[in-house]
């Protein structure tokens, strides 16, 4: 970071299988040692730093030495016995900096109940405050499929909102998105600036034919979706590269940065972009969107034109436009049997209908976020590497 003032911030480091195996089988300690420096040099510069480990997997296999990882099941084990490995490796590379270490280990479920998600934003925040590095991976052992983020870039971003964090860099094998592959198209220039996350962007890093699929850029964007809606900058670049968390953070390096949203979400609306997945979808008409994008008004039944999926009162739904663009989600207070009478319907008809009025609003405007990033006409910028 030189001897440029820059404000303390929080930063999660996410380092992805790649990086830390270098591309071979195991796990490369020279280049966790290198990460850990880099890291270590972050906090001597005043910053907090989080760890987001994946490598559990990676070590459990090397550490069993036996073909196996092809089955769920499997790949638990190997977790099991690999994570352990991998917290005592980070515990003895950050402590050659004197920097103490503390284990996380999360799944879905403990983001998703508000009173977990308070139970683990409280931890982080304290072990930063005592100047500990938290390392955080996957609860894969214990994980079923429902309960499971299933891969580090979300779960980083899950992290990101719990830490409050400032930034998120995702290090990977690739410099950041390209409009093309690099490796076959000489015409491929890097995204360095994303301003909003398109459907074109979308397909570029997740279309099937598309190269860029195989780098898992498809889960980092959808990462940088939820954490940059949340006030978090996120970047992605290569953690080959020398020195890079210092040159990608100081824009030195080449990568791609998510532009942040500006607007401040406070504690709750944070936990319903990390936490709960959307359990249905209501379509709006326009003067419900307009409503609710423009006037801070809260959904009535009056403004539904349709609706689908299965939930409960209290779910997370998603609330879409005509055109089936998400542009909010919050906590409904219908159930979707309920719903499903009072579509369209003025609430003072409620009672009639349903015989009881649990509340005039079918969300109300404290429980929802609004997701709109309908921005600008130039939503990425690129620029050509070498
Ligand atoms: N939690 C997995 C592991 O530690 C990695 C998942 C991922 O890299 O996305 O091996």
């Amino acid at each position: 970071m030189g001897n440029e003032k820059v404000a303390k911030q929080t930063i999660v480091v996410k380092l992805g299988t790649s990086v830390l195996t270098a591309g071979q089988a195991s796990l490369n300690t020279a280049q966790m040692v290198e990460l850990v420096r880099q890291c270590a040099q972050l906090k001597q510069a005043g910053h907090q730093v989080v760890v987001v480990t994946s490598g559990a997997v990676a070590a459990g296999r090397a550490a069993l030495g036996k073909p196996c990882g092809h089955s769920l099941v499997e790949k638990q084990m190997l977790a099991a016995i690999g994570q352990g490995q991998l917290i005592h490796l980070w515990q003895n590379l950050f402590a050659l900096y004197g920097i103490t270490v503390a284990q996380m280990l999360l799944t879905r479920a403990d983001v998703e109940d508000r009173s977990r998600y308070l139970t683990a934003r409280d931890t982080l925040t304290q072990l930063l405050a005592f100047d500990v590095v938290p390392i955080i991976n996957e609860n894969d052992a214990v994980a079923t499929a429902e309960i499971k983020v299933g891969d580090n870039d979300n779960l980083s971003a899950m992290v990101a909102i719990l830490a409050n964090a400032d930034k998120l860099l995702l290090l990977t094998d690739q410099a950041g998105l390209f409009t093309a592959d690099p490796r076959s198209n000489p015409d491929a220039a890097l995204i360095n600036e994303v301003h909003c996350i398109t459907d074109e962007l979308k397909s570029l890093a997740g279309g099937s034919g598309t190269a860029l699929g195989t780098g898992g850029m498809a889960t980092k964007l959808q990462a940088a979706d939820i954490a940059t809606r949340a006030g978090v900058e996120v970047l992605i670049a290569r953690g080959s590269t020398p020195n890079i968390i210092a040159e990608a953070l100081s824009g030195k390096a080449p990568s791609t940065t998510f532009v942040c949203f500006k607007a401040p979400v406070d504690g709750r609306k944070r936990w319903l972009l990390a936490g709960p997945k959307s359990s249905g979808r209501i379509t709006c008409d326009e003067g419900a969107v307009t409503a609710l994008c423009d006037k801070g008004a809260s959904l009535l039944a009056k403004g539904i034109v349709a609706l689908s999926g299965e939930f409960a009162v209290g779910d997370l739904v998603s609330l879409c436009d005509v055109n089936g663009r998400e542009f909010a989600k919050g906590l409904c207070r219908f159930n979707h049997q309920e719903l499903e009478q009072l579509k369209g319907v003025h609430s003072r008809e409620f009672a009639a209908l349903l015989g009881y009025i649990p509340s005039n609003v079918v969300l109300h405007r404290d429980d929802m976020v609004l997701l709109g990033n309908e921005a600008a006409d130039k939503p990425y910028k690129t620029q050509k590497i070498s």
